[in-house]
């Protein structure tokens, strides 16, 4: 079986700019693009930060600019999703994909993002497509002239809430705190919308509705009172988990699940061999431009450590 020097498992920010660093070098990587070709900006409307696009660029847009620039340096994209990884004697990695499919590679750079996080309640579940969603830019337009509950108090809620007042007859944004965590510039936005009303110290108790969502129960956070919100639709927006679980009990990473960097400013992981970038190992920036950094380091660490083999 042929080994390759490296592949790289994901392709959003950080995965693609890892393979144009890579390609560049004549490394030739295969990119797995996993469940989310792209990543998590496919989901969104506008970037205005990444620098470049001075009069910002649509998300899904971006990554496939960063994804034909790497494949211009003979990039390889391919479908697959990694199931788990093993590390051999010789220091190689055999990777199982979905299908049965096996790869074996020289090096890894885990680029794998993260996912969205649910509440966990009763009712979640069995009501997903039914008005219960993580992804604004894909749902929101299916609930026209309803109210809309979002849920969160970060620049995605902000930025989901703010979307889907273009549908929603009114948005109630829940947050369990008195203060949003979204960055200034995006808070006041939201804070000044009148078609958003913002829902202080409030958690969800559950979603409610047969065979469609029809109302929220929430719960005062202070008093305790029991409340509900007809609405149409509960948008979560309450922060994303690592995709590591492939990597539990080889690489170390932190409760949460984002892999551990032992070596400030490099992307090695405790596994020699196995790189990471973007926001499965960085849960304080969690930025494109800075995912795209981050896969930049991880290309240069691997072709350093390649070369060190020889
Ligand atoms: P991701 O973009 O999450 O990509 C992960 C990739 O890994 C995907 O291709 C996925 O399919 C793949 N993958 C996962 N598991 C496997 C597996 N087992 N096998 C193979 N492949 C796998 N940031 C900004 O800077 N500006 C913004 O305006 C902005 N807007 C945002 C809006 C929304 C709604 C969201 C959710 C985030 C936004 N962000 C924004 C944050 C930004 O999207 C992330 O920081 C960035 O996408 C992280 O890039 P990444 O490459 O690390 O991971
Ligand atoms: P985040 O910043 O982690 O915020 C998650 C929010 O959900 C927080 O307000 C948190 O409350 C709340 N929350 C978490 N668990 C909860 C629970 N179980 N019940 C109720 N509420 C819960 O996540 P994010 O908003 O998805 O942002 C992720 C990263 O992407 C950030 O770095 C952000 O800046 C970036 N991003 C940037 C843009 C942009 O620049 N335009 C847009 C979107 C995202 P607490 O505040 O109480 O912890």
């Amino acid at each position: 079986m042929t080994i390759e020097n490296v592949v790289i498992i994901g392709s959003g920010p950080a995965g693609s700019t890892a393979a144009l660093y890579a390609s560049r070098a004549n490394l030739c990587p295969v990119v797995l693009q996993g469940s989310q070709p792209g990543g998590q900006l496919t989901t969104t409307t506008d970037v205005e930060n990444f620098p470049g696009y001075k009069n910002g660029v649509n998300g899904f847009e971006l990554v496939m600019d960063l994804q034909q620039q790497a494949e211009r340096f003979g990039a390889r994209y391919v479908n697959h999703t990694v199931q788990s990884l093993k590390q051999n004697e010789d220091k190689t990695f055999t990777l199982t994909l979905d299908g049965d499919n096996v790869m074996e590679a020289k090096t890894v750079i885990v680029a794998t993002g993260a996912s969205a996080r649910y509440l966990g309640l009763p009712n979640e579940d069995r009501l997903k497509n039914k008005g219960v969603s993580a992804c604004a830019t894909c749902d929101g337009a299916f609930f026209r002239d309803v109210p809309i509950v979002v849920v969160g108090g970060g620049d995605t809620a902000v930025e989901e809430a703010l979307f889907l007042t273009r549908f929603a007859s009114k948005v109630y944004l829940v947050h369990r705190r008195d203060q949003l965590r979204a960055s200034k510039v995006m808070a006041d936005r939201v804070l000044s919308n009148d078609k958003v009303e913002m829902v202080w110290n409030a958690t969800v108790n559950d979603v409610i509705g047969e065979n469609s969502v029809t109302a929220v129960e929430l719960k005062d956070t202070q008093t305790g009172e029991l409340k509900q919100i007809e609405c149409g639709a509960m948008f979560l927006a309450i922060g994303h988990v690592p995709n590591t679980g492939f990597l539990k009990g080889i690489a170390d990473m932190d409760d949460a699940g984002f892999l551990i960097l032992p070596d400030k400013g490099t992307s090695h992981t405790t596994v020699e061999g196995i790189f990471a970038a973007g926001d499965c190992a960085d849960h304080v920036y969690r930025q494109a431009i800075v995912a795209s950094g981050m896969g930049c380091r991880a290309a240069m660490d691997a072709e350093r450590w390649l070369a060190e083999q020889e």
